[in-house]
């Protein structure tokens, strides 16, 4: 008879993990706050938001309340020619806090969904404007954007998974990774600061790309970089000038991650169709939303045939919808701003020291956000291992360490995984 972890490790899947040889698994009881209890009873810190998602931290009373009682009422019903006060009142709010005339929603179901939609929006609105060979798409080195197939066809050749699937991935067109650091001096020179590489892939292949999408000052899982915002300013003026739709990808960086309720809110710039996921329902529950310019729409609308192709069966889930609103409202407050700012200061200090260390080769914090970048590949099991028995989650890929904790953390709980983040470094280096 198999154990419980036996079992699962011998018959679930992990993310990016091989199904013979699993990697240790920490099994969860109970989630609360900012922690994680373990079925020994152990509790870590989340340092991980659950990847980017639990913003205002596990089990918010607010959002469990708006969940259980729409579940009382009506778990799901089909979105095709249904509809519910949960989808309406969450439009609503999605429309009041994004720029005007950036108000067509499309429910989706998760980040990669998100992004499949936003790229099918903007072919069918290019086909509908009578531009039939603009077909395919544009991005950033250094970006990550989904594990569906569109999706990582324009992660970055580099780091993505383009190389693991042999050539099945549709070859889309790439430029540098936006070379301008956020909180350097800007550079104007186009040459130095990437734009002009766009102005030139426009001006050879405009004709053929549809779109140009990208993640607003934060590269996540791409390489956790920060770019200076005018760099969006920029790729506004030049996808305008070459009929090129611009896509934001916010799934990441929405809600509040990077000191701004949107991280485009840095550069003051919007784009034709953002997609947002992950903190959307302050990450108690799947769900994300694509959501489209008006213009955008009206071209889908007048084009054949008329209709965005797209329509899945849990398309507006009343649930999702139900945790959005609450999770919208408690943002509404502006308490996280302050909370934010805090965690910001907190993670610029206490990561400081890491600086200094062999191992390290780059410290970077914005908002929420706190990345130590190695020299060399970090020894992940042994990092993950040493944060799990200290009571901080933490997940280090590659030569990335970082923490994105929920919003709720508290100065003595930062204290915690800054700590835990310099000792992973220290160990690092001794090996350097
Ligand atoms: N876009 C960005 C910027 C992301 O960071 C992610 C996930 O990490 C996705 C899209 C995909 O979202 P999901 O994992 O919900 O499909």
């Amino acid at each position: 008879m198999l154990s419980a972890d036996e079992f699962d490790r011998r018959h679930i899947w992990r993310p990016y993990a091989s199904m013979t040889a699993a990697p240790p698994l920490h099994r969860i009881t109970d989630a609360q706050g900012v922690y994680l209890t373990r079925v020994d009873g152990g509790r870590m810190i989340d340092a991980m938001s659950s990847w980017w998602c639990m913003a205002h931290g596990h089990r918010r009373p607010e959002i469990v309340a708006a969940m259980t009682a729409q579940l009382q009422r009506m778990p799901h019903v089909m979105f095709g020619g249904l509809t519910h006060d949960p989808a309406t009142e969450l439009a609503q709010r999605l429309v009041r806090l994004l720029p005007p005339g950036l108000d067509c929603i499309f429910y989706a179901d998760s980040g990669s969904v998100a992004v499949e939609v936003a790229l099918k929006m903007a072919r069918q609105a290019q086909a509908a404007r009578g531009h039939a060979t603009r077909t395919m798409f544009a991005s950033a080195r250094g970006g990550y954007h989904g594990d569906t197939w569109k999706a990582m066809s324009l992660c970055d050749p580099e780091t993505g998974m383009h190389g693991h699937f042999g050539g099945s991935l549709q070859p889309q067109f790439f430029v540098r990774r936006p070379p301008v650091a956020f909180g350097d001096a800007w550079i104007e020179d186009p040459a130095l600061n990437g734009l002009q590489e766009v102005e030139t892939l426009f001006a050879e292949q405009a004709g053929r790309i549809a779109g140009f999408i990208i993640e607003p000052v934060v590269q996540g899982a791409g390489g956790m970089r920060f770019y200076h915002p005018r760099y969006l300013a920029g790729l506004r003026r030049l996808c305008d000038a070459a009929g090129v739709l611009l896509i934001f990808d916010e799934v990441a960086t929405g809600f509040g991650r990077t000191g701004r309720m949107f991280a485009m809110e840095h550069a003051g710039v919007w784009p034709d169709i953002i997609c947002l996921g992950k903190a959307l329902t302050g990450g108690h529950i799947t769900f994300a939303a694509t959501v489209a310019s008006r213009t955008v729409a009206e071209a889908i609308a007048g084009g054949s045939p008329g209709l965005l192709m797209h329509g899945p069966t849990f398309m507006g889930n009343p649930l999702a919808c139900a945790a959005a609103c609450a999770s919208l409202d408690l943002l509404q407050t502006g308490a996280w701003r302050d909370d934010v700012a805090r965690i910001e200061a907190g993670l610029t200090i206490g990561l400081a020291p890491a600086r200094d260390m062999p191992a390290v080769a780059d410290v970077r914090v914005l908002g929420a956000i706190g990345v130590v970048e190695m020299r060399s590949p970090i020894d992940v099991d042994r990092a993950h291992a040493r944060a799990v028995a200290s009571g901080v989650y933490l997940r280090p890929f590659g030569r990335l360490l970082y923490t994105m904790p929920p919003f709720i953390t508290s100065d003595r709980e930062l204290e915690q995984i800054v700590t835990e983040m310099l000792n992973i470094c220290v160990i690092e280096s001794e090996d350097v």
